[in-house]
């Protein structure tokens, strides 16, 4: 991010990285650079998505692990995201400025050619020789046709150049918007996603979610390694993307976290959908690379939530994640809609 602190006065920031500090202890994050980093500007409410992140984290007394702080930092302050662009913003000016400095000789060109041929046209009517009047002729063209083919090389060359600006834009763009481990949407994505598909979804299109959480996650690492489990999330990631459609959002939510968000489909198309999901991550076989071992099956539990107009995304997000831990309360490795909180709630 390019937002910059630099001309904070003392006491003001000394009460903002005050506040930082505690609200770190308060959630138990260790105090580093990055962290800290990350605090201060959601402190500070530099960043609105930033600001939503977290309040969201701390409502559903969601853990800042490593992961969580990794990716929070990642996404709304790591400097490479806005470094890159103001590289590219830098190299977008120069261009400018020499397609300026272009323009201007083609302009002078143009005028002084237009004075030369006038130049001959008043020897003409001097009487001067036409033979000679001809040939001063062309050579004026052939002087004006060499100049007009260096500047369209000119002009070319810029274009191609640009064209590289485009490039490394759309690229940095897209890299500030996905997940680094599993290639997903990250929360920044996911989180715009949501807001646009809302705002259809107000006019009565049907909008769902569903989010997904790795059952006895931690175990598995604690068997097999973070590197293996971090091979098993870049397959989780594969299966949701292979199984939802191209209108619909898989994103990374959270460490172990994935969600899918699905416009028009209402709450039954989407838990047939997860149910899908589910079966296929079930059946996947995973084999240890380094040894061929196979490990034991994943399984994962998924719960789903149909959007109601007029109430606000996060409550949306919550009744999703209601119904997901209704999911491990009732044995894992199951869907759960939304329906049946209210069941549960009925049943007491
Ligand atoms: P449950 O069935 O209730 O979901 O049990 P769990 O062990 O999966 O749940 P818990 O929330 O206790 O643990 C989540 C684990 O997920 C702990 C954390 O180390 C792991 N995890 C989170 N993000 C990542 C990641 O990016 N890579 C790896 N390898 N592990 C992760
Ligand atoms: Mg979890
Ligand atoms: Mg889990």
């Amino acid at each position: 991010m390019d937002m910059s602190f630099d001309d904070l006065d003392h006491d003001y920031a000394a009460s903002v990285a005050d506040r930082a500090m505690r609200g770190m202890a308060e959630q138990r994050i260790p105090p580093t650079p990055n962290n800290f980093a990350v605090w201060f500007h959601y402190v500070a409410g530099a960043h609105d998505d930033l600001r939503n992140a977290i309040d969201l984290l701390i409502d559903h007394n969601r853990p800042f692990d490593v992961r969580t702080n990794q990716d929070l930092f990642e996404t709304y302050v790591a400097p490479n995201a806005g470094a890159a662009a103001s590289e590219t913003s830098k190299r977008l000016h120069g261009l400018m400025g020499a397609a300026k400095e272009f323009l201007a000789t083609a302009i002078a060109d143009n005028r002084s050619q237009l004075q030369a041929i006038n130049d001959v046209a008043d020897q003409g009517q001097a009487g001067v020789d036409p033979k000679a009047l001809v040939s001063q002729l062309m050579n004026e063209l052939a002087r004006a046709a060499t100049r007009a083919t260096r500047l369209e090389a000119g002009f070319a060359e810029k274009a191609r150049e640009l064209d590289v600006i485009r490039d490394s834009l759309s690229k940095s763009e897209e890299r500030a918007r996905t997940d680094t481990l599993t290639g997903l949407a990250n929360r920044r994505a996911l989180d715009e996603f949501l807001r646009k598909a809302q705002a259809t979804a107000e006019w009565g299109e049907p909008l769902s979610v569903l989010m997904l959480d790795i059952d006895h996650f931690k175990t598995f690492n604690d068997n097999f390694g973070h590197g293996v489990g971090d091979q098993v999330l870049r397959l989780m990631a594969k299966v949701l993307r292979e199984k939802v459609r191209v209108d619909d959002l898989p994103a990374r939510y959270g460490g172990e976290e994935l969600m899918a968000v699905l416009p028009d489909a209402d709450l039954a198309a989407c838990a047939e959908i997860a149910e899908r999901i589910r079966r296929a991550i079930g059946e996947c076989t995973i084999t240890r690379r380094s040894t061929g071992e196979v490990l034991p099956n994943i399984t994962v539990s998924i719960g789903v939530a149909q959007y109601r107009v007029g109430e606000a995304i996060a409550d949306l997000v919550e009744r999703c994640d209601r119904a997901l831990y209704l999911a491990k309360g009732g044995g894992r490795n199951r869907v759960v809609t939304e329906n049946e909180l209210d069941r549960a709630w009925a049943a007491g």
